[in-house]
């Protein structure tokens, strides 16, 4: 889904970080650096590092109660938010923790309406103070596994946020057949040549047939959905055609079985 262009044609966003040179490597190039040059993006990266105090500017420290590893201190985090705060204008502010909610499409497509500035606040080592928890709007998780950091789900959001918004792609129909876009995965691509080491492009893409291809790439997308992630297939989403298919590749999979 594309955004609208009556809606907020940027994506603004601080990121909290004791690493900012993770994220500046991958923002700066290809489509979202682009998107930077173009002010469609705008990322203040923030290090939290500048908001500890004392001679060794300390930022980590020994768990309460005892146990494995360090623990991201409190104090700099809310200095830094409160630098932040400073200008006031409203913020968004986005925990990344395993523990949040999971991020997929319909979150990105929300967050592409969000007309405030996100704050994303990247933990460390075995994670963040509790409290910080209190500056947050909500906690958002990119996946049921453990990172040693926040930054690359603060990159993960970042750049599917930004893709969606008018103007970021060279062309954005690409957004509009895209996996879980449209409830299914991508159907199958290739390009030139049509033959490389014995594989043959599919000949009904060579037929110039619009009507046959657009057919193929639906078919296809229900084969790969239907074989990888059936739980993302809604009945109610598709039309009687797309249903006749999904009972023939239903049955094709039943008899190979
Ligand atoms: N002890 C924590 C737990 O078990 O939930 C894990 C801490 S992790 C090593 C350090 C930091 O990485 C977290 O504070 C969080 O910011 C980030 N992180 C790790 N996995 C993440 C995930 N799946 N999604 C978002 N952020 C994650």
């Amino acid at each position: 889904m594309l955004i609208s262009f009556s809606s907020i044609l940027k994506m603004k966003c601080d990121v909290l970080t004791l690493f900012p040179d993770v994220l500046t490597a991958y923002l700066n190039e290809s489509i979202l650096g682009r998107a930077l040059e173009k002010d469609l993006l705008d990322v203040n990266l923030v290090n939290i590092r500048d908001y500890s105090s004392g001679p060794h500017r300390q930022v980590d420290d020994y768990p309460f109660g005892g146990g494995a590893g360090m623990v991201l201190k409190p104090e700099p985090v809310f200095r830094a938010m409160d630098a932040l705060k400073k200008d006031g204008k409203p913020r968004r502010v986005v925990l990344l923790s395993p523990q949040g909610k999971a991020f997929d499409q319909s979150m990105a497509e929300a967050y592409a309406k969000e007309e405030r500035r996100f704050v994303f606040i990247c933990g460390r080592y075995e994670g963040i103070d509790e409290r910080v928890k209190t500056l947050a709007d909500e906690e958002v998780s990119i996946g049921d596994f453990v990172l040693t950091g926040g930054e690359l789900g603060a990159l993960v959001i970042i750049d599917a946020v930004t893709r969606l918004l008018p103007g970021v792609l060279g062309d954005e129909n690409s957004i509009k057949d895209e996996s879980f876009s449209w409830g299914l995965l991508d159907y199958p691509h290739y390009t030139r040549p049509r033959e490389y080491r014995g594989l043959d492009v599919p000949q009904v893409l060579l037929s110039g047939n619009h009507e046959e291809i657009r057919l193929w790439r639906r078919r296809e997308a229900l084969k790969k959905t239907l074989e990888v992630r059936p739980d993302l297939i809604n009945k109610d989403g598709l039309s009687d055609r797309d249903k006749e298919m999904l009972s023939e590749l239903s049955s094709e999979e039943g008899d190979q079985e």
